[in-house]
């Protein structure tokens, strides 16, 4: 991918990650007030160049500007409130077990928190250019754990990463924050990430994007000499299961919302519902038909590369010329250079089971059905696929009840289970969970979105037997940041005495 800027050298990222390194030292000791404020001043700069940024990240990603301002205003909330959860505190799993020293053994005083992992390196996703980007999720979540950040701009929107990147720099300064805590660099092709997770100062790394990319840092990261966490986000094909019931009851209406959410932002989204499945029969049949008709009338859209719409159009071709997969529909307005076209196709469940290639994510507006014989065909299609971010059921009350083992097959494989709705739409929140079993994400206990994302970036530490006065302020008996402990076993905000 061609750039504007030039590609960092291996000098100039040893002298970043050399920066980064030195202002984790300084940064880990502040105070969780301090790393919210700073987090705030990040979003009030961006707020500041608000037009710019959204006016370069349209003419950089081809997305709408709607589309553009609801993500700009999402990656502000995330930035205030992850700000607000570090200052919190929940997130550092106080825990104190106080000494009994007249137990035989006589027990010690042990107490644990969270401390930052140390510099972490983000690679910005080309599909959400501000949300997980320069000032995106992973980068808030490492400043709230106290962790400083270097972050790979996407080659496919750097002067918009570079715009946010100067609003980044502003508010250290105005922060008073070590010039190291955040550095940018740019970089297309392996090399530059390579260079960036090899580096022995970085300790986690964050990443959204593809399945080759993801693993490949992955990969190098446990070969290393000291290996170090990577929290990539990958595919998804988020499966959809109709039950019988639902179907009979709504599966005109649904159809509608689903080819909306086939379709939203050219099926670009990490949560795009690229797999449906339910048992043949006329109702099934006209779902296929209904969706079929929506999907026909949505026009095509520019996708937010070309490499990216190439890539459709190569995985839709070929998933289209597997043996028993039919078109059922595509969109009536003949695609532009670089556009997506809307499409629905269908399979058997044998076509499927037997063609690891339908597995695969096709990323962009594309959906298959795929037509069981009945539920235990179902089931096996279920205990046949891959991780996922979501898994969807929609089902009337009955439906489950009756399908309790294709349920309990579906938890097994998602992160988020997601009942009568669609998938796209990911809440910010504290009980959101983005992530999957692998390949959906390389650590399916962890969150991308919502401030346990914080975790991420941190470790736990035990003290024993250290004296009040040397405790860092978060486990001190008086409890002065007034945050939830777990002493003795007993969740509390109370000091000890
Ligand atoms: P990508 O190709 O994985 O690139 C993401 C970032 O990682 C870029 O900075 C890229 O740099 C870097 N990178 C990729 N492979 C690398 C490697 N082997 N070594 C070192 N660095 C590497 O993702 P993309 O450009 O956003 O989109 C490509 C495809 O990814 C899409 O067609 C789609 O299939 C998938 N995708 C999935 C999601 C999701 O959420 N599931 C989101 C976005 C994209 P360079 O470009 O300079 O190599």
């Amino acid at each position: 991918m061609i750039s504007r800027f030039t590609d960092a050298t291996a000098e100039e990222i040893n002298k970043v990650m050399d920066r980064s390194w030195q202002a984790f030292h300084v940064y880990r000791k502040f105070p969780l007030k301090k790393r919210a404020d700073f987090m705030s001043a990040i979003a009030r700069e961006m707020e500041a160049s608000a037009d710019e940024l959204v006016h370069k990240a349209m003419s950089e990603t081809n997305l709408p500007e709607p589309r553009l301002r609801n993500e700009f205003n999402r990656t502000l909330f995330q930035l205030r409130s992850y700000g607000a959860a570090c200052e919190a505190g929940d997130w550092l799993e106080a825990r104190i077990d106080t000494a009994i020293p007249d137990r035989n053994p006589p027990r010690p005083d042990i107490r644990k928190m969270l401390v930052p992992l140390g510099p972490v390196v983000v690679f910005g996703a080309s599909n959400f250019p501000f949300a997980y980007s320069t000032a995106g999720g992973d980068t808030a979540c490492a400043f709230a754990a106290g962790c400083p950040v270097v972050v790979k701009a996407h080659p496919a929107h750097p002067q918009t990463s570079e715009g946010v990147a100067r609003a980044i720099l502003k508010a250290t300064e105005k922060s008073q924050m070590p010039e190291g805590i955040f550095g940018h660099i740019h970089g297309s092709g392996t090399a530059t990430g390579r260079l960036l997770v090899t580096h022995s100062n970085t300790k986690a790394v964050g990443f959204t994007g593809s399945f080759s990319g993801g693993k490949a840092l992955f990969d190098w990261a446990n070969q290393r000499k000291e290996p170090i966490p990577v929290f990539a986000e990958m595919g998804s094909i988020n499966p959809v299961f109709f039950l019988p019931g639902k179907l009979k009851e709504s599966a005109i209406e649904t159809a509608k919302a689903y080819a909306s959410s086939i379709t939203l932002s050219s099926g670009q989204f990490c949560t795009n519902p690229g797999l449906i499945i339910g048992i043949e029969g006329p109702e099934l049949q006209d779902f296929i038909t209904a969706l079929g008709n929506e999907i026909k009338h949505i026009v095509p859209a520019t996708m937010l590369h070309p490499g990216i719409a190439q890539s459709f159009q190569n995985n839709r071709s070929a998933a289209l010329a597997q043996e028993g997969v039919v078109t059922v529909s595509v969109s009536e307005t003949l695609p532009k250079e670089n556009q997506g076209i809307p499409t629905l196709a269908s399979a058997s469940a044998s076509a499927f089971l037997n063609n690891p290639l339908l597995h695969q994510e096709v990323f962009g507006p594309y959906s298959i059905v795929i037509r069981c014989k009945n539920k235990q065909e179902m089931r096996e299609v279920a205990t046949h696929l891959e991780g996922q971010l979501t898994t969807t059921l929609m089902a009337t009350a009955k439906d489950i009840r009756e399908h309790e083992e294709l349920v309990e097959a579906l938890k097994n494989i998602c992160g988020r289970f997601i009942l009568n709705g669609v998938p796209t739409g990911v809440e910010v929140c504290l009980s959101m969970q983005h992530g999957g079993p692998f390949p959906a994400t390389t650590d399916s206990r962890f969150t991308s979105v919502g401030a346990d994302g914080i975790k991420r970036f941190a470790r736990p530490l035990a003290f024993q037997n250290w004296p009040d006065e040397l405790l860092p302020e978060e486990l001190k008996n008086a409890n002065p940041l007034q945050i939830w402990r777990t002493i003795n076993n007993e969740l509390t905000k109370k000091g000890i005495l």
